[in-house]
C-alpha cells in the first residue's frame, strides 16, 4: 500500500529505515520521507484505497489501520447569532 522507501537526513542525506521512531538526525537535520515515485504513480491510478489517491503516498502499511472521522462533504451551518452580528457576507 504505502510506497515509502526510507528517511533521509536533509542535511547530510544519511538513510534511515522507515517504520521506526527517529528524531532529528544526529547532524541536527530532519528526516525526510522518501518514495518509490514510480511505484507511488502507478499504484494511485490502478486503485482508489480508503486514503484515496494519496494512499500510496502516505506511511500507512495496512488498511486496517486507517481510522476515518468522516471527513469529506462537510455540511455549511447556519449561524443566525453569528449572522446578525455580522451582517451579510458578500462573497465574489
Ligand atoms: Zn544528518
Amino acid at each position: 500500500m504505502t510506497t515509502v522507501t526510507h528517511l533521509e537526513c536533509s542535511v547530510c542525506a544519511k538513510r534511515r529505515e522507515a517504520g521506526i521512531i527517529h528524531n532529528l538526525c544526529e547532524c541536527g537535520g530532519p528526516l525526510l520521507v522518501r518514495y518509490d515515485l514510480a511505484k507511488a504513480r502507478v499504484t494511485s491510478h490502478q486503485a482508489r484505497t480508503a486514503c484515496g489517491a494519496y494512499g500510496a503516498v502516505l506511511p500507512v502499511q495496512s488498511e486496517a489501520n486507517i481510522v476515518s472521522l468522516g471527513e469529506g462533504m462537510t455540511p455549511l451551518i447556519r449561524t443566525p447569532r453569528l449572522g446578525k452580528r455580522s451582517g451579510p457576507l458578500i462573497c465574489g
